[in-house]
Protein backbone atom coordinates (compact mmCIF):
# COMPACT_ATOMS: atom_id res chain seq x y z
CA UNK A 1 0.00 0.00 0.00
CA UNK A 2 1.16 3.26 -1.02
CA UNK A 3 2.63 5.20 2.57
CA UNK A 4 0.72 8.37 3.71
CA UNK A 5 2.36 11.26 5.62
CA UNK A 6 1.40 14.28 7.44
CA UNK A 7 3.61 17.33 7.00
CA UNK A 8 3.14 19.94 9.01
CA UNK A 9 4.67 23.44 7.78
CA UNK A 10 4.23 22.14 4.12
CA UNK A 11 5.21 25.56 2.98
CA UNK A 12 7.97 26.43 4.85
CA UNK A 13 11.84 25.89 4.57
CA UNK A 14 12.77 22.25 5.51
CA UNK A 15 9.08 21.67 5.74
CA UNK A 16 8.83 21.89 1.49
CA UNK A 17 12.18 20.59 1.20
CA UNK A 18 10.60 17.53 2.89
CA UNK A 19 7.83 17.04 0.72
CA UNK A 20 10.23 17.08 -2.27
CA UNK A 21 12.16 14.45 -0.23
CA UNK A 22 9.41 12.12 0.36
CA UNK A 23 8.15 12.19 -3.40
CA UNK A 24 11.59 11.19 -4.44
CA UNK A 25 11.62 8.30 -2.24
CA UNK A 26 8.15 7.24 -2.53
CA UNK A 27 6.71 8.51 -5.54
CA UNK A 28 3.38 7.21 -4.89
CA UNK A 29 3.35 8.21 -1.50
CA UNK A 30 0.39 10.24 -0.33
CA UNK A 31 0.95 14.14 1.14
CA UNK A 32 -1.44 15.86 3.30
CA UNK A 33 0.87 19.23 4.12
CA UNK A 34 -0.62 21.64 7.02
CA UNK A 35 0.63 25.12 7.13
CA UNK A 36 -1.41 28.14 8.48
CA UNK A 37 0.36 29.80 5.74
CA UNK A 38 -0.69 29.49 1.69
CA UNK A 39 1.67 29.48 -1.09
CA UNK A 40 0.57 28.83 -4.16
CA UNK A 41 3.36 27.91 -6.07
CA UNK A 42 4.74 25.13 -3.87
CA UNK A 43 1.12 23.62 -3.99
CA UNK A 44 2.81 21.22 -6.30
CA UNK A 45 5.11 19.21 -3.69
CA UNK A 46 1.74 17.61 -1.56
CA UNK A 47 -1.70 15.49 -2.62
CA UNK A 48 -3.86 17.80 -0.05
CA UNK A 49 -3.53 21.34 1.47
CA UNK A 50 -4.64 21.68 4.80
CA UNK A 51 -4.85 25.13 5.95
CA UNK A 52 -4.64 25.12 9.82
CA UNK A 53 -3.49 26.69 12.52
CA UNK A 54 -2.46 23.77 14.73
CA UNK A 55 -2.37 25.98 17.82
CA UNK A 56 -6.39 26.87 17.29
CA UNK A 57 -7.89 25.53 14.61
CA UNK A 58 -9.26 21.27 14.82
CA UNK A 59 -6.19 19.23 13.18
CA UNK A 60 -7.28 16.22 10.73
CA UNK A 61 -5.22 13.50 10.70
CA UNK A 62 -5.83 11.11 8.00
CA UNK A 63 -6.96 7.55 8.18
CA UNK A 64 -4.02 5.13 7.89
CA UNK A 65 -1.69 7.87 8.20
CA UNK A 66 2.37 6.47 8.36
CA UNK A 67 4.09 9.36 9.61
CA UNK A 68 3.78 12.68 10.46
CA UNK A 69 6.71 14.87 10.37
CA UNK A 70 6.40 17.85 12.14
CA UNK A 71 8.24 21.09 11.18
CA UNK A 72 5.55 23.77 11.65
CA UNK A 73 7.20 26.20 14.44
CA UNK A 74 8.01 30.09 14.92
CA UNK A 75 11.75 29.49 14.36
CA UNK A 76 13.70 33.31 15.52
CA UNK A 77 15.62 33.08 18.38
CA UNK A 78 15.16 37.26 18.42
CA UNK A 79 11.73 37.24 18.19
CA UNK A 80 11.59 34.65 20.81
CA UNK A 81 12.99 37.10 22.95
CA UNK A 82 10.36 39.86 21.75
CA UNK A 83 7.59 37.81 21.36
CA UNK A 84 7.57 35.18 24.03
CA UNK A 85 3.64 34.16 24.97
CA UNK A 86 3.04 34.11 21.14
CA UNK A 87 6.20 31.69 20.48
CA UNK A 88 5.27 29.13 23.46
CA UNK A 89 1.31 29.68 21.91
CA UNK A 90 2.62 28.66 18.14
CA UNK A 91 5.18 26.25 19.29
CA UNK A 92 4.17 24.31 22.33
CA UNK A 93 0.12 24.52 22.16
CA UNK A 94 0.79 23.34 18.70
CA UNK A 95 2.29 20.53 18.80
CA UNK A 96 0.98 19.50 22.00
CA UNK A 97 -2.80 19.44 20.29
CA UNK A 98 -1.09 17.82 17.61
CA UNK A 99 1.02 14.88 19.56
CA UNK A 100 -2.46 14.52 20.84
CA UNK A 101 -4.74 14.04 17.88
CA UNK A 102 -1.62 11.32 16.42
CA UNK A 103 -2.27 9.24 19.13
CA UNK A 104 -5.79 9.34 19.41
CA UNK A 105 -5.77 8.97 15.56
CA UNK A 106 -3.05 5.78 16.15
CA UNK A 107 -0.27 7.50 13.98
CA UNK A 108 2.74 4.81 14.16
CA UNK A 109 5.40 7.15 13.75
CA UNK A 110 5.76 11.06 14.75
CA UNK A 111 9.34 12.89 13.58
CA UNK A 112 9.92 15.90 15.36
CA UNK A 113 11.92 19.23 13.95
CA UNK A 114 13.88 20.08 17.16
CA UNK A 115 17.41 22.11 17.26
CA UNK A 116 20.64 21.96 18.61
CA UNK A 117 19.74 25.32 20.46
CA UNK A 118 17.88 22.68 23.12
CA UNK A 119 21.53 21.83 24.62
CA UNK A 120 22.53 25.72 25.61
CA UNK A 121 25.10 26.92 26.92
CA UNK A 122 27.41 23.81 28.24
CA UNK A 123 30.64 24.88 29.49
CA UNK A 124 31.50 21.57 29.42
CA UNK A 125 31.17 21.41 25.58
CA UNK A 126 32.37 24.59 24.54
CA UNK A 127 35.51 23.55 23.10
CA UNK A 128 33.92 19.43 22.56
CA UNK A 129 30.95 18.21 20.92
CA UNK A 130 27.41 18.33 22.23
CA UNK A 131 26.09 14.77 22.73
CA UNK A 132 22.75 13.51 22.82
CA UNK A 133 23.10 12.46 26.38
CA UNK A 134 23.58 16.24 28.21
CA UNK A 135 20.62 17.41 29.86
CA UNK A 136 18.78 20.34 27.96
CA UNK A 137 19.39 23.51 29.46
CA UNK A 138 17.86 25.67 26.32
CA UNK A 139 18.56 29.74 26.90
CA UNK A 140 16.33 31.41 24.54
CA UNK A 141 12.53 31.25 24.29
CA UNK A 142 12.29 29.72 20.73
CA UNK A 143 14.88 26.62 21.87
CA UNK A 144 12.55 26.34 25.43
CA UNK A 145 9.24 25.45 23.04
CA UNK A 146 11.49 22.65 21.16
CA UNK A 147 12.85 21.16 24.79
CA UNK A 148 9.20 21.23 25.80
CA UNK A 149 7.89 19.48 23.09
CA UNK A 150 10.93 17.24 22.77
CA UNK A 151 10.14 16.63 26.62
CA UNK A 152 6.25 15.85 25.99
CA UNK A 153 7.44 12.99 23.42
CA UNK A 154 10.14 11.90 25.38
CA UNK A 155 6.81 10.78 27.82
CA UNK A 156 4.53 9.56 24.70
CA UNK A 157 5.36 5.86 24.74
CA UNK A 158 1.88 5.35 22.48
CA UNK A 159 3.87 6.10 19.35
CA UNK A 160 7.56 5.79 17.80
CA UNK A 161 8.98 8.94 17.98
CA UNK A 162 12.42 10.66 16.90
CA UNK A 163 13.44 14.43 17.93
CA UNK A 164 16.14 15.81 15.04
CA UNK A 165 18.28 18.10 16.40
CA UNK A 166 19.18 19.89 13.59
CA UNK A 167 22.12 21.83 13.87
CA UNK A 168 22.53 25.27 11.56
CA UNK A 169 20.18 24.34 8.63
CA UNK A 170 21.39 25.84 5.13
CA UNK A 171 21.29 25.64 1.71
CA UNK A 172 18.47 24.87 -0.82
CA UNK A 173 17.55 22.41 -3.67
CA UNK A 174 18.49 23.84 -6.74
CA UNK A 175 16.74 21.08 -9.09
CA UNK A 176 13.62 21.68 -6.80
CA UNK A 177 13.69 24.97 -7.44
CA UNK A 178 13.16 25.67 -3.51
CA UNK A 179 14.20 28.64 -1.42
CA UNK A 180 15.30 29.60 1.95
CA UNK A 181 12.03 32.20 2.29
CA UNK A 182 11.67 33.83 5.70
CA UNK A 183 10.07 36.80 6.26
CA UNK A 184 11.57 38.86 8.07
CA UNK A 185 15.07 36.83 7.11
CA UNK A 186 17.03 36.57 10.26
CA UNK A 187 19.38 33.62 9.37
CA UNK A 188 23.26 34.25 8.52
CA UNK A 189 23.66 32.97 5.10
CA UNK A 190 20.68 34.44 3.12
CA UNK A 191 21.08 37.44 5.15
CA UNK A 192 24.85 37.61 3.50
CA UNK A 193 23.58 36.23 0.19
CA UNK A 194 21.29 38.42 -0.08
CA UNK A 195 23.01 41.88 1.09
CA UNK A 196 26.98 43.11 0.61
CA UNK A 197 26.73 44.43 4.07
CA UNK A 198 27.14 41.67 6.98
CA UNK A 199 26.75 42.86 10.65
CA UNK A 200 28.78 40.36 12.88
CA UNK A 201 26.95 40.39 16.32
CA UNK A 202 29.32 39.58 18.89
CA UNK A 203 33.76 39.38 18.25
CA UNK A 204 34.51 38.43 22.07
CA UNK A 205 33.07 35.49 22.47
CA UNK A 206 35.43 32.88 24.07
CA UNK A 207 35.76 31.19 20.27
CA UNK A 208 38.45 31.48 18.36
CA UNK A 209 38.06 34.64 16.01
CA UNK A 210 35.70 36.11 19.24
CA UNK A 211 32.62 35.03 16.44
CA UNK A 212 29.72 32.39 17.72
CA UNK A 213 31.00 29.09 16.02
CA UNK A 214 27.72 26.92 14.05
CA UNK A 215 27.33 23.47 12.65
CA UNK A 216 25.92 24.55 9.35
CA UNK A 217 24.21 21.65 7.59
CA UNK A 218 22.35 21.51 4.04
CA UNK A 219 18.61 20.98 4.24
CA UNK A 220 18.82 18.26 1.16
CA UNK A 221 21.01 16.15 3.83
CA UNK A 222 18.45 17.19 7.00
CA UNK A 223 15.76 15.82 4.96
CA UNK A 224 17.84 12.40 4.04
CA UNK A 225 18.22 11.69 7.85
CA UNK A 226 14.44 12.45 7.92
CA UNK A 227 14.14 9.80 5.72
CA UNK A 228 16.76 7.57 7.08
CA UNK A 229 14.71 7.94 10.80
CA UNK A 230 11.69 7.18 9.34
CA UNK A 231 13.09 4.09 7.99
CA UNK A 232 14.71 3.14 11.52
CA UNK A 233 11.25 3.63 13.04
CA UNK A 234 9.10 1.51 10.52
CA UNK A 235 11.23 -1.86 11.83
CA UNK A 236 11.67 -0.72 15.39
CA UNK A 237 9.02 -0.50 17.38
CA UNK A 238 9.31 1.49 20.75
CA UNK A 239 11.97 4.11 19.18
CA UNK A 240 12.37 6.96 21.45
CA UNK A 241 15.06 9.01 20.25
CA UNK A 242 17.07 12.59 20.20
CA UNK A 243 19.34 12.60 17.89
CA UNK A 244 21.67 15.12 16.25
CA UNK A 245 21.76 16.18 12.77
CA UNK A 246 24.97 18.18 11.82
CA UNK A 247 28.22 17.57 10.00
CA UNK A 248 30.67 17.54 13.17
CA UNK A 249 32.65 20.41 12.09
CA UNK A 250 32.18 24.45 13.13
CA UNK A 251 32.48 27.45 11.59
CA UNK A 252 32.89 30.97 13.21
CA UNK A 253 30.35 33.77 11.93
CA UNK A 254 33.65 35.44 10.77
CA UNK A 255 34.55 32.21 8.32
CA UNK A 256 30.83 32.40 6.72
CA UNK A 257 31.66 35.71 6.05
CA UNK A 258 35.38 35.81 4.54
CA UNK A 259 33.45 32.14 2.30
CA UNK A 260 30.04 34.18 1.27
CA UNK A 261 32.03 37.31 0.33
CA UNK A 262 34.64 35.26 -1.83
CA UNK A 263 31.96 32.74 -3.75
CA UNK A 264 29.18 35.61 -3.86
CA UNK A 265 30.38 38.92 -3.96
CA UNK A 266 33.74 39.10 -5.18
CA UNK A 267 35.58 40.23 -1.89
CA UNK A 268 33.59 43.63 -2.07
CA UNK A 269 31.27 43.66 1.42
CA UNK A 270 31.24 45.60 4.06
CA UNK A 271 31.50 44.32 7.31
CA UNK A 272 30.55 45.70 10.77
CA UNK A 273 30.59 44.56 14.15
CA UNK A 274 27.53 44.71 16.34
CA UNK A 275 26.34 44.13 20.35
CA UNK A 276 26.04 39.98 21.16
CA UNK A 277 22.69 39.44 20.15
CA UNK A 278 20.13 38.53 23.00
CA UNK A 279 19.66 34.24 23.20
CA UNK A 280 22.80 33.62 21.10
CA UNK A 281 25.12 30.73 22.47
CA UNK A 282 28.97 31.08 21.79
CA UNK A 283 29.41 27.46 20.20
CA UNK A 284 26.98 24.75 18.83
CA UNK A 285 28.82 21.58 16.91
CA UNK A 286 27.26 18.38 16.51
CA UNK A 287 28.51 14.91 17.85
CA UNK A 288 26.87 12.81 15.25
CA UNK A 289 27.88 9.48 16.50
CA UNK A 290 24.66 8.15 17.13
CA UNK A 291 23.40 9.91 13.87
CA UNK A 292 26.12 7.82 12.13
CA UNK A 293 25.55 3.97 13.88
CA UNK A 294 21.76 4.38 14.40
CA UNK A 295 20.68 6.09 11.15
CA UNK A 296 23.53 5.21 9.21
CA UNK A 297 23.66 9.22 8.31
CA UNK A 298 26.47 10.90 6.82
CA UNK A 299 26.24 14.33 5.39
CA UNK A 300 27.00 14.68 1.76
CA UNK A 301 27.07 18.49 1.45
CA UNK A 302 29.97 21.02 2.56
CA UNK A 303 29.69 24.53 4.03
CA UNK A 304 30.60 25.75 0.02
CA UNK A 305 28.33 23.66 -1.41
CA UNK A 306 25.53 25.53 1.01
CA UNK A 307 26.67 28.39 -0.61
CA UNK A 308 27.08 27.74 -3.74
CA UNK A 309 23.63 26.75 -4.11
CA UNK A 310 22.09 29.86 -2.65
CA UNK A 311 23.96 31.83 -5.90
N1 LIG B 1 24.60 36.24 12.97
C1 LIG B 1 25.33 37.38 12.72
N2 LIG B 1 24.80 38.29 11.85
C2 LIG B 1 23.61 38.12 11.23
C3 LIG B 1 22.86 36.95 11.51
C4 LIG B 1 23.40 36.02 12.38
O1 LIG B 1 26.43 37.57 13.25
O2 LIG B 1 23.20 39.01 10.46
C5 LIG B 1 25.18 35.21 13.86
C6 LIG B 1 24.29 34.86 15.05
O3 LIG B 1 24.56 35.73 16.13
C7 LIG B 1 24.74 33.42 15.31
C8 LIG B 1 25.14 32.87 13.93
O4 LIG B 1 25.32 34.03 13.10
O5 LIG B 1 25.90 33.41 16.11
C9 LIG B 1 24.06 32.00 13.30
O6 LIG B 1 22.84 32.68 13.40
P1 LIG B 1 21.52 32.18 12.72
O7 LIG B 1 20.44 33.17 13.05
O8 LIG B 1 21.77 31.92 11.27
O9 LIG B 1 21.20 30.79 13.39
P2 LIG B 1 21.08 30.36 14.96
O10 LIG B 1 22.39 29.76 15.32
O11 LIG B 1 20.74 31.57 15.74
O12 LIG B 1 19.99 29.36 14.94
Amino acid sequence: MSKRFVVTGCNGYIGSHMCYELKKAYPDCWIHGVDRVEKQHLRHLYDFYDHTDLAVDPISIPEGTDAIFHFAAYISVEEGEQQPSRYYRNNVVGSLRLIARAIEAGVPNFIFSSTAAVYGEDKSAMFGHLNEDMKMNPHSVYAKTKAMVEQVLIDTPEMNTARLRYFNAAGRDVKANLFEEHDPETHLIPLLVKNKKATIYGDTWATKDGTCIRDYVHVIDICRAHLLAYKHMEINSGTNMSINIGTGEGHSVKEVVDKVNKIIHNGEMEITYEDKRNGDVPRLVANTEIAETILKFKPQYTLDDIIESMK
